[in-house]
């Protein structure tokens, strides 16, 4: 397909971004072009449109280039050597470009390939009209769902996969930082049976939907003293599981603090710095499995996550608060930047 397309540039390394034009990618053999039904923002869009400390060392002078990539969409042309797909097929896009040669590729982790493109970091994404993708990355969603509604299934799958890295079965479970991907977690743990789960976060905006995702009890770092709160909710015992998805020192060490001997700790939060651990009393001496989580396991993740859209367990379309055209992608940072939203969701 040739000619021109709506997309949203980030042109210079500082805040900002340019609603204009490009020209419509070229596939390569392995590509599907995908026409973009509907594309929200992620918290990384944010970094790179604010243009923070990571977004100038992720991404630095690789600019200008084409950003997003919380996407669903249809496909419009198939590379000769794409199986699988059919034209008109409705998909989403995991994000993670793995190379399919390296350790982790080859012993099944390929969502940690130490050679990872991230589409709309590291290459052009979805905040465009169209958009090209491997066709090993395109998931094929369920025409049922709407795209408004598929375009969020990112946020679920990172809650999944940081979720279900245990048990949380019978369970009490605390969750620090009430994005999209706290609040799906708050709703999957209650699906899967979690005993309590306890959920913190500052912006009050965001508490309302946690509780309506099913949380148990409702927690304000910058009003309470999260230790002891969780620490009286579950009788001086402290939780079984801890959830870090807020990236805040503080939030870490609080959680560590209040998760039984034995217990486990998963984090998905990204820390703006390093910092100080108690690592002998909080993790050593108390025998505290810890690990860290990164993106959705391929493609694991997605046929869970899947599954609960179908249930019904997560109703993602109550986390999308606004829905404006591209263009107006501007609006969109401005209603975050007030933290008075979830996803925004934005549509060509
Ligand atoms: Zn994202
Ligand atoms: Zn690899």
């Amino acid at each position: 397909m040739a000619g021109n397309m709506r997309a949203i540039w980030k042109m210079e390394q500082k805040e900002g971004l340019l609603v204009g034009e490009a020209e419509i990618p070229k596939i390569k053999d392995d590509e599907v072009l995908i026409k973009v039904k509907a594309t929200s923002i992620c918290g990384t869009d944010r970094h790179i449109y604010k243009w923070d400390g990571w977004a100038q060392k992720r991404i630095g002078s690789r600019v200008p280039y084409i950003f997003g990539h919380e996407v669903s969409g249809e496909i419009v042309e198939m590379g000769k050597a794409v199986k699988g797909l059919e034209m008109g097929d409705h998909v989403s896009a995991e994000t993670h470009i793995s190379c399919g040669y390296c350790y982790q590729c080859k012993t099944g982790q390929e969502h940690i390939c130490k050679n990872v493109k991230i589409l709309g970091v590291d290459t052009n994404g979805t905040f465009a009209e169209y958009f090209a993708l491997p066709y090993r990355n395109a998931w094929k969603n369920d025409k049922n769902i709407p795209h408004w509604v598929a375009t969020a299934q990112e946020p679920l799958g990172n809650a999944v996969h940081t979720v279900f890295a245990g048990e949380v079965a019978g369970k009490t479970v605390f969750i620090s930082g009430l994005g999209p991907i706290g609040v799906c977690a708050v709703a999957l743990c209650k699906a899967a049976g979690a005993d309590k789960v306890i959920a913190s976060g500052t912006n009050e905006f965001r508490q309302k939907f946690a509780k309506d995702f099913g949380a148990d009890i409702l927690l304000n770092p910058k009003e309470q003293n999260v230790r002891k709160e969780v620490m009286d909710a579950t009788n001086g015992e402290g939780v079984d599981v801890f959830l870090e998805m807020a990236g805040a020192p503080q939030s870490l060490n609080d959680g560590l603090a209040v998760t039984k001997a034995g217990g486990r700790v998963s984090i998905l939060g990204v820390f703006p710095k390093p910092f100080e651990v108690d690592v002998s009393t909080d993790i050593v001496f108390r025998g505290i499995t810890l690990h860290g989580i990164n993106g959705r396991r391929m493609f694991d993740t997605w046929y869970k996550s899947a599954s609960f859209l179908r249930s019904g367990a997560v109703k993602l379309e109550k986390l999308v608060t606004h829905r404006f055209k591209l263009d107006e992608i501007e609006k969109g940072f401005e209603a975050l930047e007030r933290k008075e939203a979830m996803k925004i969701v934005l549509e060509p």
